[in-house]
């Protein structure tokens, strides 16, 4: 019996910090108002110099915003993405500079130094701080709340593509997503995967053909992206 219950205390704690939406250890943002007809597209882990252009194109054929949760060492190494990101107007957020699965054991000071230093790397090119933050992996504990707490706003999801997934068929996940997605979702993709183009253009089609708007980030939950 003692196992048993060791064992359901166990596993709630790794459902507390692997599930972004437990909202445990930190409350995170994981969709917007159902009562619009209306979802936002975010992309982690870029910029990425062979698909966030591709990405990029396929947003601006189709005259949508997205939002895209960058990481601080990309954005060193592409800053003109960056630029080019912003500047056709669409949003940028904190994914840390390192993005490791070590960060999860940092000090919470440590997590916020890493967060921090990407805000002014991405401050330097575009003249905004961000306020949106998503965890990498989506793993939170209470060093993290720490750290992001009333400085960043923590975003999640609702609708997971495992487009990191190599051996799932690009055409099953966005029918997954199509046939998933309702009114208010925040769906999680990525611009560094072969494919990620497919992917968004099969996407878009679907959640047009159903009748929903994607909008912005920022007007799906009613927040500022940005630091004023
Ligand atoms: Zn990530």
């Amino acid at each position: 019996m003692i196992i048993i219950i060791i064992s359901f205390i166990l596993l709630f704690f790794i459902w507390a910090s692997a599930d972004i939406r437990s909202g445990i250890y930190l409350r995170c943002i994981c969709r917007g108002n159902r009562m619009e007809k209306a979802v936002a597209l975010t992309f982690d882990d870029g910029p990425d110099p062979i698909h966030t252009p591709r990405i990029l194109d396929i947003l601006e054929e189709n005259n949508i915003k997205a939002t895209f949760f960058l990481i601080g060492s990309n954005i060193e190494t592409y800053p003109e993405l960056v630029k080019r990101i912003y500047d056709e107007g669409h949003i940028i957020g904190n994914h840390t500079f390192s993005h490791t699965p070590s960060y999860t054991l940092w000090s919470s000071k440590r997590i916020y130094e890493d967060i921090r230093k990407t805000n002014d790397i991405i401050y330097k090119i575009t003249g905004k701080y961000p306020v949106f933050f998503r965890p990498p992996f989506g793993v939170t504990n209470p060093l993290i709340r720490r750290a992001v707490n009333n400085r960043f706003i923590s975003i999640g999801w609702n609708i997971r593509s495992y487009d990191t997934l190599k051996f799932l068929k690009r055409n099953s996940i966005s029918e997954r997503i199509i046939r998933n997605i309702k009114s208010g979702d925040i769906v999680l993709l990525h611009d560094n995967r072969e494919g990620s183009d497919i992917l968004l253009e099969s996407v878009i089609e679907g959640i047009k053909k159903k009748g929903i708007e994607i909008v912005p980030l920022n007007k799906l939950i009613n927040k500022n992206a940005y630091e004023i």
